[in-house]
């Protein structure tokens, strides 16, 4: 990756530090620094660098103050390679519990913020998904794994085409990329048993509920920088249910949602 702008804005991270009580707070610097001393100060990082690091990152995800307990959500995340979603420059940091720049003044989310709304998703192995805010591609990888089919857009049309081209050659073949406005969602394709959106709407796009079969889930971060609340939403017939679960910082979904 080329085109990695230094001022690329952060993306699908919580500051919600877990309760010190539960002896998390500092989890993520001490994780960067391990992953710093195991990988960081080798010239060539080897797969097996990755792999040992990789398996570390799912340790923390599970361990008190992160509680990822799925462990088919786990699973997922121990066998998708996200050094190869980041740009080369930045692959040391891969398995580090942070989002990083992935050009175009986007990100790729942090690990945990991933596991998390997998996990809030409850995907079915017969699950078709829609996800808005392709970014990397690194989310719709961890979902197709877990899912039969993921269609994912994004509004940036060179990282949507990198994105595809990533899956692709990594063997993600139940993963379908559109570059578009999300904000729509994939009318042709639905309805969707869940919706995942990882870029930050002022309200929920009526096209995405729409778009969500009668008993499926939306995860979906709202509101705008410094004021944003991640929420899991369940469509019953006309009645929708929404619940605030996690304060998150997702970039602005743009476009469609501004047109609004
Ligand atoms: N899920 C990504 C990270 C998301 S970053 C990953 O795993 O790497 C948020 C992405 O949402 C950005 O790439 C941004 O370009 C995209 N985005 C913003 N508004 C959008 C819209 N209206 N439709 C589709 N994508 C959008």
């Amino acid at each position: 990756m080329s085109d990695l702008d230094p001022k690329s804005r952060c993306t699908g991270s919580t500051n919600t530090s877990p309760p010190p009580t539960r002896g998390g707070a500092f989890l993520p610097l001490c994780f960067l620094q391990v992953v710093l001393l195991t990988v960081g100060n080798s010239q060539q990082t080897t797969l097996s660098d990755f792999a040992a690091a990789r398996q570390r990152m799912v340790e923390q995800l599970s361990a008190p103050g992160r509680d990822i307990k799925n462990p088919l959500v786990l699973d997922a995340m121990a066998s998708v390679p996200r050094d190869e979603f980041v740009p080369e420059s930045l692959r040391k940091f891969a398995y580090s519990d942070e989002p990083l720049p992935i050009g175009y003044h986007q990100s790729i989310s942090q690990p945990y913020i991933v596991a998390f709304m997998t996990d809030q998703l409850d995907p079915k192995p017969t699950d078709r998904v829609l996800e808005i805010g392709t970014g990397s591609g690194y989310q719709a990888a961890v979902l197709s794994r877990l899912v039969a089919e993921v269609y994912t857009i994004e509004i940036i049309e060179p990282l949507a085409k990198r994105a595809e081209a990533d899956l692709k050659r990594l063997g993600y073949l139940n993963v379908k990329v559109l570059a578009g406005d999300g904000y729509k969602g994939w009318p042709e394709r639905a309805p969707f048993d869940s919706i995942i959106v990882t870029c930050a709407p002022n309200q929920i796009p009526q096209p995405l509920i729409d778009q969500l079969k009668d008993d499926g889930r939306m995860i979906i971060p709202v509101g705008t920088l410094g004021d944003q609340q991640l929420y899991l939403l369940r469509k019953h017939g006309t009645k929708i249910e929404q619940q605030a679960v996690l304060p998150v910082a997702f970039v602005p979904m743009t476009r469609g949602a501004q047109d609004k």
